[in-house]
């Protein structure tokens, strides 16, 4: 009746990687309220804008809720058996006919692990190939490849606390106000507490971040390696070094200073190639040498950059030559854009890893994990990353692809190649909650997917904390969980080993592959810090009651009875193990407090970064550098937050931020449309002034596309440039002209 209060349902917000704990309810007229979840370790209650709106995005228009198939009269209704024996048939043709390299899987941050794992299963298990990629590979993956060279595995040295533990934090390349909204809380709060920590934001744009800062520094897009290189140099003058870390938990020290040395050892060089006033970068330098707690935390500023990696790794190597790193309120911290980049690292997402973190190059974690599987085949070389994918798939190596859950026509870089190659392409399977997006017009098979509020599983934020997304509402129409169907299709195609009973099954096995052969005193064990089989065993009620829980989770350390809580099972919830860490280490690190890391010799790498620019510099035709990146209430390509009314108020449209002397010089009006165009493609926006530009930049918000205007996709003007290493674009610089439009 409506007198019954409605349930409620402890989720997890689906936006940024923050990983706000959601407490939903849904009215009996339908209206679905939220709040945030005061229990919650993330946000101890408290939402931003786009958490708050969620609500509002849950409604059906525009969903997609049946299967599609291409015809002559192009998509028409069909029965899921139609579509799931389309999928598999045609990828077991083109597998048979063409090999295990011609099919491919595109995935995303937004899907659950338990989706992850079932398509990383799938692709690197069944069908042979690692050609499965994510939009992760836009996001975070430079910070995988930068954690693996410095500490020889992915892991996040620094938990959310502390952030509240530190005396200097530096936020590089990361507009935290906006983008990760509930961190920027946590840390103004812990400002207001402690008014003496400071704050130093390394950014081109004068962003809603500064606000707060102590110090802004407005960086040349693309010269962050000069800075921390620069900053080495000045600790290793200026007596800030810890020499006894440095000699007993590192290697590369020599090479690396020497490196540094010889563009970066003059601060006033660095000053002009950074384009810094010198008295504030000399003023940033001391803080951080004077400043045992401090955190530097980076963001998307920092990843997407043909020098990506080495901008993460000159970073690290400030943090190893002054020992602040496994030390509470001290570290490098790697902020994941997407609600699961973290959970899609842990089981394989990415075409260079294996599941559980494992090394798709190394003979012994090939077979680790092929044995766990029992899988008829495992991938022998690292697949196609996303830019790489699409080309392929434009030049007919690869036939088929199977894109889950992300747009890449509007989000890829040269995003009109992205066209090219789906029109091209023999198969293009579309998994999907909307059924109209820049990519589904592409599609011959078009699967219906839950979406946030019906789906059910886990996922794992910045600080590497599991936890629930559980299921409010009904299915609408036809739709399915991705795992689902990515099940059904795989045993079409022939496969065992994909019957599982639900998510909690999938969770289970994704918990012991984490500490298969990760246990004992073994020197050749494969040492993982991810390892949460301290969870496993884990029946659908155990798994429902999941409370969000930090790795790492082995079972020795749920077995150590000294530390285990009376009662506990070994299949224990994470409220009771968090609450036994809290105990038992009221102030310690979770991880690298021993300073043993993944490598052989238990020594972190110091990397050397000798800085190099952009790929592609500016000149005389395209003159300005286009930085792109999300505003405040908006989320990826907005099929949901474009629902929301509340959420347009803030920006109802795309823009181009110019600062008002170029647009002067470049005949462009504040309010009037203009177009950017640079070698790969154009579009067409508003142009303002308020975004805090400096001179030689213009920025576009990444959100807007074609559903909302034409020639309103910013991907589609992306230089096509990667970082060599991690292979993430370079969203974050390409040369530019604008003209009025
Ligand atoms: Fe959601 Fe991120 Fe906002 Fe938290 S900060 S409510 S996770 S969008």
């Amino acid at each position: 009746s409506s007198s019954t209060p409605p349930a409620v349902t402890s989720t997890t917000c689906p936006y940024c990687g923050v990983g706000c704990g959601v407490q939903a309810s849904v009215a009996s007229d339908g209206k679905v309220t939220v709040a945030g979840d005061p229990a919650h370790p993330s946000n101890f209650g408290r939402l931003c804008v786009k958490g708050s709106a969620l609500g509002e995005t849950v409604g059906l228009e525009g969903r997609l809720l049946h299967p599609l198939q291409r015809t002559e009269d192009g998509l028409q209704r069909v029965s899921w058996d139609t579509a799931l024996d389309t999928a598999a048939s045609g990828l077991r043709r083109i597998i048979d006919t063409h090999g295990p390299d011609a099919v491919a899987l595109y995935v995303s941050g937004q899907l659950l692990t338990e989706d992850y794992y079932v398509a990383n299963k799938l692709m690197k298990g069944y069908v042979g190939s690692a050609n499965i990629d994510t939009n992760s590979r836009l996001c975070m993956s430079s910070a995988v490849a930068g954690h693996k060279r410095a500490f020889g595995e992915d892991l996040v040295p620094v938990s959310y606390a502390d952030l509240e533990r530190a005396d200097l934090i530096v936020l590089v390349g990361s507009n935290t106000a906006w983008c990760h909204p509930i961190l920027f809380q946590r840390i103004a709060r812990m400002r207001e507490a402690r008014p003496s920590a400071r704050l130093v934001v390394i950014d081109p744009r004068r962003t809603a971040t500064c606000e707060l800062a102590d110090l802004h520094l407005p960086i040349k897009a693309g010269t962050d390696v000069w800075l921390f290189n620069g900053l080495l140099s000045y600790l290793t003058r200026s007596d800030a070094v810890d020499a006894a870390f440095v000699g007993a938990h590192t290697s590369g020290w020599d090479a690396t200073v020497a490196a540094a040395d010889v563009d970066c050892a003059d601060p006033a060089e660095v000053a002009r190639v950074c384009e810094i006033d010198l008295d504030v970068l000399l003023q940033f330098y001391r803080m951080f040498a004077d400043t045992d707690r401090t955190i530097t935390a980076f963001s998307q500023g920092v990843n997407q950059s043909s020098a990506g990696t080495d901008k993460v790794n000159a970073i690290i190597n400030c943090h190893l030559a002054t020992g602040r790193i496994g030390r509470p309120g001290a570290g490098p911290f790697s902020i994941t854009g997407q609600p699961n980049a973290m959970g899609g690292r842990e089981v394989g997402g990415l075409a260079n890893m294996l599941a559980a973190h494992l090394d798709l190059d190394k003979a012994d974690h090939r077979d680790l994990v092929q044995t766990f599987w029992s899988s008829p085949a495992i991938a022998s070389r690292p697949g196609l990353k996303a830019v790489d994918l699409f080309h392929a798939i434009e030049a007919g190596t690869v036939k088929a692809v199977w894109i889950i859950a992300t747009n890449p026509v509007v989000s890829l870089p040269d995003a009109d190649q992205v066209k090219r190659a789906l029109a091209a392409c023999e198969l293009v399977i579309v998994s999907d909650i909307m059924a109209q997006t820049d990519t589904s017009a592409f599609a011959d098979v078009l699967l219906p997917a839950l979406g946030w509020g019906e789906k059910d599983g886990t996922v794992t934020s910045s600080e590497r904390r599991i936890s629930r997304q559980r299921a409010f509402l009904p299915a609408p129409g036809e739709a399915r969980a991705d795992w689902q169907v990515l099940c059904d299709v795989a045993t079409r195609m022939g496969y065992d080993g994909f019957d599982f009973a639900g998510p909690h099954a999938i969770f289970d096995e994704h918990v012991r592959l984490t500490g298969y052969r990760n246990e004992g005193d073994d020197p050749q064990r494969v040492r993982r810090v991810l390892d949460v089989s301290g969870l496993r065993g884990m029946d659908a009620a155990q798994f429902d009651g999941l409370a969000p829980v930090q790795w790492p989770v082995t079972a020795a350390w749920v077995a150590a009875s000294s530390r285990k809580p009376e009662g506990v099972s070994d299949a224990v919830s994470g409220a009771v193990l968090d609450a036994a860490v809290a105990a038992a280490s009221a102030d310690a690190p979770r991880i690298l407090a021993d300073h043993v890391f993944s490598f052989p010799d238990g020594r972190a790498r110091f990397v050397p970064t000798p800085p190099r620019a952009p790929r592609h510099a500016v000149d005389d035709d395209f003159p300005l550098s286009l930085n792109t990146g999300r505003v405040r209430d908006q989320w990826h390509t907005m099929t949901r937050t474009g629902k929301s009314a509340t959420l347009a108020s803030h920006i109802a449209e795309a823009f181009i931020d110019i600062h008002p002397q170029d647009a002067l010089r470049y005949g462009v009006r504040e309010g009037g449309l203009a177009r950017i165009e640079s070698r790969w493609g154009a579009m067409v926006a508003r142009v303002q002034h308020g975004g805090g530009m400096t001179r030689g930049s213009v920025f576009v918000p990444i959100h807007w596309n074609d559903q909302f205007a034409s020639d309103a996709r910013v991907g589609a003007v992306v230089n096509p440039v990667v970082d060599p290493v991690s292979g993430e674009p370079e969203f974050k610089h390409t040369p530019v002209r604008i003209e009025d439009f």
